[in-house]
């Protein structure tokens, strides 16, 4: 028997989360069986914890999770043995299949990378699918020619877990930084991450008229998107590119595409989900060699199963600062 944040729906179809004792027999049909050692908590998973499920979860009872890491217990795929430490995120696990709010998990041996080397699984979980995407996002941006010394890099959501990684790995790398925030309260932190510049969100909550405003920015990681976005896009330099991540401030795009015409600026579209093997195990070394431990530590706050309901709702408010490490344990 093992514990999990099981996710039950009642007769109005809302569902609710309780920690309940399940056996090995209730999970899934999968080729390993993990022995979950820590999760997290992102912006995804708030929703699949949310009573409607966010529109994510398809069927219930269920366990969210979208994130796990811990030690192969039984595998039938060759490439994983007893023993092995492993890293899930992604490929719709904690909403489509039982995630990681569980002490066992039982997923297709494609969906893990074997724990990157210098990482624990804890560590990882820091990590988790926040920040794991905003490394894709910082590598999406130096293929598309970002340098150190080309000016300030935009962060926006900065004080959330994608923007807080990102703002510690690009300062990590040199590169100046300045970190959009709605909560001037985390000014402090955001510096303490490295950023070098703190801009009120109001300052670019308003939209303008104008589709381009004085080049600025030499790169942008944007896990907001909405009107934030567009006005950004305007205020690019020459050339420079967005990594679009996030949505927590709306799935609507109101912008010209002047700047793309005008100035050059690329628009690159960030997926953590279905990121191909090679590809997550590229991201994840880079995490071990560019992120600081001292500032990932920084970011984290513990958590266990019994916290996830009020942390969902947190998250979905924008009320979580870094990162959440739960210890299913
Ligand atoms: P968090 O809630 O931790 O961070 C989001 C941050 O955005 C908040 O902390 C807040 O930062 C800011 N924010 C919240 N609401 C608003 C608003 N209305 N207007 C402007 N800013 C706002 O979530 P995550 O970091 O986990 O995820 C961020 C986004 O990225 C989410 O939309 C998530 O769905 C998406 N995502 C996408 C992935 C992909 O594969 N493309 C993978 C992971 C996440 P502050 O207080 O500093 O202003």
């Amino acid at each position: 028997m093992f514990n999990a944040l099981v996710m039950s729906q009642d007769d109005e179809g809302t569902a609710s989360p309780e920690v309940k004792s399940l056996a090995l027999s209730d999970l899934p049909e999968a080729e390993v069986t993990v022995a979950v050692e820590y999760s997290t908590v992102n912006y995804k998973d708030g929703l699949c914890l949310s009573p409607k499920g966010g529109g994510l979860v398809r069927k219930y009872p269920h366990v969210p999770g979208i994130d796990f890491a811990g030690t192969v217990e039984e595998s039938s795929d060759d490439r994983y043995k007893p023993g092995d430490k492993v890293v899930l995120t992604g490929w719709r696990v904690g909403e489509a299949h039982w995630g990681g709010y569980a002490q066992k998990a039982r997923v297709k041996a494609d969906w893990l990378v074997p724990l990157p080397e210098g990482l624990s699984t804890s560590q990882a979980m820091a990590v988790g699918t926040a920040g794991f995407t905003a490394m894709l996002a910082v590598m999406a941006l130096e293929d598309h020619g970002l340098k150190t010394g080309h000016g300030p890099v935009l962060v926006t959501g900065a004080a959330g877990g994608v923007g807080s990684v990102a703002t510690a790995i690009l300062a990590n790398l040199g590169h100046e930084v300045a970190a959009v925030t709605g909560r001037p309260e985390t000014a402090d932190y955001l510096r303490s991450l490295g950023a070098t510049q703190i801009v009120p969100r109001e300052d670019l909550a308003e939209t303008t008229k104008r589709p381009l405003e004085s080049e600025t920015w030499a790169g942008c990681v944007d896990a907001v998107g909405g009107a934030m976005l567009a006005r950004v896009l305007g205020q690019m330099k020459y050339g420079a590119s967005v990594a679009a991540v996030g949505l927590a401030g709306g799935a609507a795009l109101p912008a010209t595409v002047v700047p793309f015409l005008l100035r050059g600026v690329n628009l690159l579209g960030i997926d953590s989900v279905m990121q191909p093997y090679d590809n997550r195990v590229r991201a994840w070394q880079r995490i071990a060699k560019d992120l600081p431990m001292d500032k990932l530590d920084a970011m984290v706050q513990p958590a266990t199963l019994s916290d996830l309901p009020k942390l969902g709702a947190d998250i979905l408010k924008g009320q979580v600062k870094g990162r959440v490490v739960v210890d299913v344990n």
